[in-house]
């Protein structure tokens, strides 16, 4: 089997070492491997993705000496692709319509129960509001997944884990998806597909067999892999490597400029400098 890898950045700030190690880790892999490195542009959300930012990564990836197989996919160019994935998901009835904003949301979970989570992966786990009125479609409404159907026909489904903190087979379970992950968004009106929904349907278009992404992302791989059993699109080895972390033990964030591959390169470092940065 080809390995084959990606990195997968969303141009809305700059690359910092966080991201630095991400790219450097599965670039090294992919190579080690003689497989194949990918880059993907994730700019689904534009609301915030920026051609400035997407110019800025590609010129920071390469002068960190990275190369990727294939001309880059850039998720604004297969909107198609995610609506015909949500359509198919809409046709078995594995979705409904949602009119809640935010602080409907909010309003509605304010009773907090005793050992039942109030966040998942996705946010604030959605309360059921709308589950059951049958709305229709419109340009009010985003749509999100019955989790308690999804599962029903998704499941069992398991994935292999490599990352050093969860290493092994991974089982999902439906208890622990609908009481900890919920009703997730698939689209919103302003967003043709949710993360969750373009990055299955992108990495089974890119015959993706290895992600290799950072631990923050560890827990929504249970709602990729349910998505990837629905759609009966194969799932990839996952590998969720640690986090670089600044001084004060927080991750980086993208407003983190401070530690933007740009600065430091502003500064005179070299590719070799980042690298020992984040210990490869
Ligand atoms: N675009 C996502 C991010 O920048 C990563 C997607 C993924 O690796 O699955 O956080």
């Amino acid at each position: 089997m080809t390995f084959i890898t990606r990195f997968a950045p969303s141009p809305t700030g700059p690359l910092h070492l966080g991201h630095a190690y991400s790219v450097l880790f599965a670039h090294d892999r992919a190579r080690a491997e003689g497989g194949r490195f990918l880059l993907r542009i994730d700019d689904i959300d534009q609301s915030r993705a920026r051609p400035h930012w997407e110019a800025q990564l590609m010129d920071d990836l390469a002068w960190l000496g990275v190369t990727w197989d294939a001309p880059p996919r850039r998720q604004t160019d297969h909107l198609r692709e995610y609506g015909d994935a949500l359509d198919r998901l809409r046709a078995a009835d594995l979705t409904f319509e949602c009119q809640c904003s935010r602080r409907d949301i909010e309003a509605a979970a304010n009773a907090p129960q005793e050992g039942v989570p109030e966040f998942g992966p996705d946010g604030r786990i959605y309360p059921g509001t709308c589950r059951d009125l049958g709305l229709r479609q419109s340009g009010e409404t985003c749509c999100r997944l019955n989790m308690a159907r999804a599962c029903a026909m998704g499941l069992p489904a398991q994935f292999t884990e490599t990352g050093p903190r969860h290493a092994g087979q991974q089982h999902l379970s439906a208890d622990s998806l609908t009481q900890t992950v919920g009703d997730v968004v698939l689209s919103r009106r302003n967003m043709a597909a949710s993360y969750h929904l373009s990055v299955v349907v992108d990495d089974a278009a890119s015959g993706v067999t290895h992600v290799i992404r950072g631990e923050d992302l560890y827990e929504a791989t249970r709602i990729h892999v349910l998505l990837q059993s629905l759609l009966g699109l194969p799932t990839p080895v996952y590998h969720h490597h640690g986090l670089i972390r600044d001084d004060r033990g927080k991750r980086l964030a993208k407003r983190d400029d401070a530690r933007a591959i740009a600065k430091y390169r502003s500064e005179g470092a070299t590719p070799q400098d980042i690298r020992r940065m984040v210990g490869l």
